[in-house]
């Protein structure tokens, strides 16, 4: 089969590799599409997966075509997105299925192969099964989606409330449009103009750009009150104070963006945790348990309202473009949401 497989950093290949089988209890799923992750631009150009080779890739969906052993053969022809990691199913957090807080984990197209590519094969208790009359495109967001869904539950969001997205990167607007769902005002915070227009056009029409006199316009937009929860969707000092600063009394901050290096924040905004009495919770990953999968809500979702979702799409690429794929989705001047390699 055909892979776009990593062989050191900077150093990505379209090539042929061995298509994989699929072992007891797995499927071989014909990958229909795959997005490119911000986390992804970093593997490829800076840091790096965890030993190389490694195909890169873990937000993708496709249809079964052969089954491992213990699995039954009507599923071939099913169409499934697929929870990218591998939980140890020994550690204290398995027991609980807080599968994201498993102490060993494996994961697709970081640890273990990925699906930039044209095969793979994942144990069928990864899968999630979706209808036919979902494009595939729009199903491989799911992973990106199931992220911010986790987060937004996380803020325990509801109608009437304010609600703060600090970023403008696909996490951020997933976000917004979950927290939209659950009746809430949105307000973004970006950096950039023509991601401030593609808001509007998607029907977020209070963006505040990052500028001069941002904490003023916040506090007149919401009554001099602040918002009721915020979530920081970037990493960086700048966003991390702003979503502190946006914040009403006892309100609560969501933590989703990487950090892009050590934190440090102002005492004036580390005495506002303090005095406002600030909740602040991480949010990683989703829950993919038998009580609480966001995978599953998040695809009805999905199947209910595709085109809500399909204009986060911006690029589609070949396997065999890989290199000006990554080129394009990291180049500043050039206008990008998602990216995504698509197998006919
Ligand atoms: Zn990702
Ligand atoms: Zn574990």
């Amino acid at each position: 089969m055909k892979a776009c497989v990593l062989e050191a950093i900077n150093k990505l290949v379209c090539k042929e590799v061995p298509t994989p089988e699929p072992k007891t209890d797995e499927v071989l799923l014909k990958i229909r599409a795959c997005g490119i992750c911000s986390s992804d631009y970093d593997r490829v150009y800076k840091t790096g997966t965890y030993h190389f080779p490694t195909i890169p890739g873990h937000e993708f969906c496709g249809e079964i075509v052969a089954v491992g052993n213990g699995v039954k053969k009507e599923l071939i022809g099913q169409r499934a997105v697929v929870f990218p990691l591998l939980p140890c199913r020994k550690c204290l957090s398995c027991k609980e299925e807080h599968f994201a807080q498993c102490a060993n984990y494996n994961y697709f197209g970081s640890r273990c192969d990925g699906a930039f590519a044209e095969y793979i094969a994942v144990p069928l208790w990864n899968c999630q099964f979706f209808s036919n009359s979902l494009d595939f495109d729009v199903a491989a967001l799911c992973e990106p989606a199931s992220v911010a869904f986790h987060a937004v539950r996380l803020g325990n969001i509801s109608k009437g409330q304010t609600v703060c997205i600090v970023g403008t990167g696909t996490i951020a607007i997933l976000c917004g449009i979950w927290a939209q769902k659950k009746g809430a005002r949105v307000i973004f915070i970006g950096r950039n103009t023509r991601k401030k227009e593609f808001l509007e056009q998607i029907g977020f029409h209070e963006c505040l750009l990052d500028v001069d006199g941002l904490d003023d316009a916040l506090k007149q937009i919401t009554n001099g009150q602040g918002v009721d929860v915020a979530l920081e969707c970037v990493g960086s000092d700048r966003a991390l104070e702003t979503s502190i600063l946006s914040l009403k009394q006892r309100g609560t901050l969501i933590l989703i963006g990487n950090p892009d290096g050590n934190k440090s924040i102002n005492k004036n905004i580390y005495w506002k945790l303090l005095r406002s009495e600030i909740t602040v919770k991480g949010s990683w990953n989703s829950d993919y348990s038998s009580q609480q999968n966001d995978w599953n809500s998040v695809l009805r979702e999905l199947e209910s309202n595709p085109r809500q979702f399909s204009y986060l799409i911006t690029h589609k690429f070949k396997l065999e473009q890989c290199n000006e794929a990554f080129e394009i989705m990291t180049n500043k001047t050039i206008f990008s949401i998602k990216g995504m390699f698509i197998n006919d």
